[in-house]
């Protein structure tokens, strides 16, 4: 038996579309992504699949039970087409843009406290967690990396960190960070023998032990025209 609850945006009492009228506009139309959150277009339940989604562009909702397999078989082709097609790759990517690792995370917490599961046993379940929900939701993601302090190289969190990161939030990280490579010039403390010290940059890319060869042993001429003082030690100034 195939019940059809909606097929197309239709009134109040009028007769929904026929099945092979979603097949044609699944064909011509692009499907909606946001229905990932929600069974991804085919759910399959006790004897019989719920096929339930809307389009991008259009709205044509559909929500129809059934368990006849030519029904079954006809939708779920035509629902896999759509979801290889370019169109409705480039659908997902949009939406998938701008999700972080964090908002993952944020929603499975929120969902655990709602059900009363609460907190996650350790990082490792909550990591492993997200990654999963990553993954059903066809985000490309990897492990984080973190330098020696601990913090993530890529969100800067040390124990807030998820653990792992989609592909748009690490390049974006790194876009920031060459950004930041090109404009931070080094900086560098002088210290003269007297204890007196001052700060300088140099040019991109001089190492500490450069800018020490340069003015380690150096005899300045101080504001006052008259004082000679001697460069005693240089250190870099960390960012
Ligand atoms: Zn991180």
């Amino acid at each position: 038996m195939t019940t059809i609850t909606s097929n197309g945006s239709k009134w109040y009492g009028e007769a929904p579309d026929s099945i092979d009228k979603l097949v044609e506009v699944l064909k011509e139309n692009t499907l909606d992504p946001r229905f990932i959150e929600y069974g991804n277009f085919i759910i399959a339940d006790v004897g019989s699949v719920r096929f339930f989604g809307n389009f991008h562009n259009l709205s044509h909702v559909f929500n129809i039970r059934t368990d006849d397999p030519a029904v079954i078989a006809k939708l779920t082709r035509a629902i896999r087409e759509n979801l290889r097609r370019d169109d409705y790759r480039a659908a997902l990517a949009a939406k998938n843009r701008f999700i972080t690792a964090d908002d993952i995370k944020h929603d499975l917490k929120d969902a655990r406290y709602a059900d009363g599961r609460n907190a996650w046993d350790s990082a490792e379940d909550m990591t492993r967690d997200v990654s999963a929900e990553l993954r059903r939701r066809g985000i490309p993601h990897s492990p984080a990396q973190y330098d020696a302090g601990g913090n993530c190289l890529t969100c800067g969190e040390c124990g807030r960190c998820p653990g792992v990161h989609t592909f748009e939030e690490i390049q974006k990280a790194a876009r920031t960070a060459s950004r930041d490579r090109i404009t931070r010039l080094p900086a560098f403390r002088v210290t003269y023998g007297d204890g007196e010290s001052y700060v300088t940059s140099m040019a991109a890319g001089v190492t500490l032990a450069e800018a020490r060869a340069y003015f380690v042993g150096t005899r300045h001429t101080m504001s006052d025209e008259k004082t000679t003082k001697t460069v005693a030690t240089v250190e870099e100034m960390t960012p």
